[in-house]
């Protein structure tokens, strides 16, 4: 008897369990592991804003998922529906649009969230995300663009405009994405656009909170407040974005800022896949699980990461949803999947105690708590570099990016504009494929 295990999401969750339910089942004929994710890649995102930048380049921090699978099949292919009952999970292939269906034995949820604009259509029309990869480029495109129009209009008003780059959401994916462009847009101003004029820059960083980074505690946050004010950017805090154009951010205190570039980082919410999930949910769309990260009433079948809500035991509150989060409750669901299938070990209960917090500001600055004790400054920075590095997966990309670091600090940025990402459509080939066609399951 084979025993399907099915994980659902190659990022930190997905990959982190597929990575150890491997080296537990070890050449065990069976036990059959697949995993599917949209992606055909594992993204490290918190190096993303640093692709934004040009700091550093998209493959630095993208590993192919099928380099990390030894026994276990992937499948590049979009989830759309997943039926607990017939343990079935429909999939749409990437690479020809065709749909199938994978059944399973036991099932592991790590889908993550999506970015959330609020119902404000405007926003979301308006405004660059910085969620995957080609969010990234297109950042960086954007800023590359608006320099090289900035340098070539002889309208001031205009110019402004186009130097000014509103960020709105004051967690750590919108503050480091501020402070990357900051170091990019004075630096390339300063180095390659002079007719620009540094006067004309105008940096914003709209945040909801009294304070940013609210996970590292109001006094770490009013402080890396002030690294990026130093910096040159206007940090606006308990203030709210409310509306957008081509040119213009609107903000609940009435004012409008005239502005070519918006990014949002402000929100984030559930997948639909996750929404239209038969099981319980937590109001914000969340899975619920038990201790054991079992999905409630639903024993075969785990959710961790940011899909899923997860109480710490000792507050009572929800584990933030970051990647430190995910990648322990990883061994968490492996430990109890392993426990389910061969009752070998006992279920273990989640419970992580974060060791610490950073965040970068721009160069040689970062913010950081560890064991408690605040860290700022270029010590912080260099503690945000090995440890970010550290848990890189693979040496080729770890060398990858300790190069793209080292050539920062020897060289000045590349601003090559790639322009837009054109879909061109690849030529579609009619495989035979293993997996049967939806149909097959529905026969009688
Ligand atoms: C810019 C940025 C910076 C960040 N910085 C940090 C940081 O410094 N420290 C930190 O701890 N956390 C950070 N985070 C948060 C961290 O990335 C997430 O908490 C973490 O990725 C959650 O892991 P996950 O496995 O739940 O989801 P993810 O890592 O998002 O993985 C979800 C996977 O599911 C796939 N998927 C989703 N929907 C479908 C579908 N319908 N069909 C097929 N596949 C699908 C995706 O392609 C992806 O592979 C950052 C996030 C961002 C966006």
């Amino acid at each position: 008897m084979t025993t399907k295990i099915l994980i659902l999401g190659g990022g930190f969750g997905g990959v982190n369990v597929l990575k150890s339910i491997q080296n537990k089942f070890k050449n065990d004929s069976n036990i059959r592991i697949s995993i599917v994710s949209q992606d055909n890649y594992f993204l490290y995102t918190p190096m993303l804003p640093q692709v934004s930048s040009g700091l550093i380049h998209p493959s630095d921090i993208t590993v192919p998922i099928r380099k990390l699978c030894k026994q276990a099949e992937f499948y590049h292919a979009e989830i759309s529906f997943i039926d607990l009952k017939q343990k079935l999970v429909t999939i749409t292939r990437t690479f020809d649009g065709k749909v199938h269906a994978l059944d399973y034995d036991y099932l592991v949820i790590a889908l993550g969230s999506n970015t959330n604009f609020f119902h404000n259509k405007n926003i979301e029309k308006h405004s660059f995300v910085i969620k995957t990869v080609e969010d990234a480029v297109s950042i960086n495109s954007q800023v590359i663009n608006m320099l090289e129009s900035a340098a070539q209009t002889s309208d001031e008003d205009f110019k402004k405009a186009l130097m000014t780059f509103t960020v709105v959401g004051g967690g750590f994916a919108g503050v480091e994405t501020m402070g990357e462009i900051n170091q990019l847009v004075r630096d390339s101003v300063k180095n390659f656009y002079p007719s620009i004029g540094t006067e004309n820059i105008s940096m914003n960083l709209v945040a909801s909170k009294e304070f940013i980074l609210s996970e590292l505690g109001p006094k770490l946050g009013k402080i890396a407040g002030n690294y990026l004010r130093k910096a040159g950017v206007n940090v606006l805090t308990k203030t709210k974005a409310v509306d957008a154009g081509e040119d213009f951010v609107k903000l609940d205190n009435g004012k409008v800022i005239p502005c070519m570039t918006l990014i949002w980082a402000a929100g984030t919410d559930i997948d639909p896949v996750i929404y239209n999930l038969e099981c319980q949910h937590h109001q914000s769309g969340k899975i619920m699980v038990d201790e054991y990260l079992r999905v409630l009433e639903n024993e075969n079948v785990l959710a961790l990461g940011d899909n899923a809500l997860i109480k710490n035991p000792l507050t009572g509150e929800p584990y933030p949803a970051t990647a430190q989060n995910s990648i322990h409750q990883s061994s968490t669901v492996v430990n109890n999947l392993y426990s389910a299938i061969t009752g070998k070990t006992k279920l273990k209960k989640f419970s992580f105690k974060s060791k610490g917090m950073m965040t970068t500001l721009g160069r040689k600055i970062a913010i950081a708590v560890m064991f408690g004790l605040p860290i700022t400054g270029p010590v912080a920075w260099l503690i945000w570099r090995t440890y970010y590095l550290s848990q890189l997966p693979m040496f080729e990309k770890k060398f990858q990016v300790a190069t793209s670091w080292m050539a920062d600090l020897l060289f000045k940025r590349d601003l090559t504009f790639i322009g837009l990402i054109k879909n061109k459509s690849l030529t579609k080939v009619d495989m035979k494929y293993d997996t049967p066609p939806i149909e097959d399951f529905f026969k009688d």
